[in-house]
């Protein structure tokens, strides 16, 4: 089946039912113990049909991805200086493998799953590593990997609760879990214009650094901490806005110092298994 029509009538990650939750907007529900912020209505679309489809069988978008270097370079530092060590990473919906064509110029042992068979052939190409093209939850393969990172996934995945727990029985002991997700507390109307959003399905549902820290702590993860995520501004190669790059990123960690690290138009999650 191609697509799945779902009505949720609970939290998807702590499930409390719906009744109890506050409404926002004509779609959206916020738990009211973990904070979730929930689409009722689900269409649960086939994630190799929906990530090929109009996404990555546009040669824009491939190429837009390809060139998200500089933010990448700096996930990999707060991933290493987190963890303490580089080993086994994987990457969940790896797309066109540029994370883990990183990760390997820095010595990980690097592996990916991609849905799109168009971007998993791609990563192939670029890494020379294993990329599954599959659906994660229905992957066939448990390794163990001393890192694991989601980078803007888990919130068009309408089962989160059971794919964190996938991400933590693949994890080794002191192992970490990266997850990278949009933040619902800076605004969804502005992400709602967004074009490229426009190409793929609705958000199941939005995260805040709360309700993704009580999520992994649920699971059985601990240590969670929540940094601003770094800025994906890639693609101009003008001079000017090459020496202007870092500075968003400075601002963005600076205001998410100073609103008690609350603001932040993006977020990276590490917990420790
Ligand atoms: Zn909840």
């Amino acid at each position: 089946m191609l697509e799945k029509y779902l009505v949720r009538i609970r939290c998807p990650i702590c499930g409390t039912i719906i009744k109890l939750c506050s409404r926002q907007g004509t779609q959206f529900y916020i738990c009211p113990e973990c904070y979730l912020c929930f689409r009722k209505d689900v269409l649960s679309t086939n994630p190799v049909i929906l990530w090929e489809g109009d996404y990555y069988t546009n040669e824009q978008i491939i190429k837009h991805h390809m060139l998200r270097n500089s933010a990448f370079r700096n996930i990999e530092r707060i991933i290493y200086s987190s963890l303490g060590r580089r080993g086994k990473i994987l990457d969940v919906g790896c797309g066109v493998g540029t994370f883990l064509e990183i990760a390997k110029q820095r010595e990980w042992q690097v592996e990916g799953v991609e849905p799109s068979p168009t971007a998993a052939k791609v990563a192939q190409l670029r890494t020379g590593a294993q990329i599954y093209q599959e659906d994660f939850l229905t992957l066939d393969y448990i390794g163990h990997f001393d890192a694991i990172t989601i980078f803007d996934v888990l919130r068009t995945i309408p089962d989160p609760k059971q794919f964190i727990q996938k991400v933590f029985d693949m994890i080794k002991p002191s192992g970490v879990c990266v997850i990278r997700e949009t933040n619902a507390w800076y605004g969804r109307t502005r992400r709602e214009k967004s074009s490229m959003q426009k190409k793929i399905q609705e958000y199941m549902q939005e995260w805040t650094p709360i309700s993704i820290e009580k999520a992994l702590l649920k699971i059985g993860f601990s240590n969670v901490q929540i940094y601003p995520s770094p800025v994906f501004i890639d693609g101009n190669e003008n001079r000017i806005y090459r020496l202007l790059k870092p500075l968003p990123y400075i601002i963005f960690k600076w205001v998410h110092l100073v609103s008690a690290r609350v603001i932040s138009p993006n977020m990276i999650a590490i917990a420790r298994k």
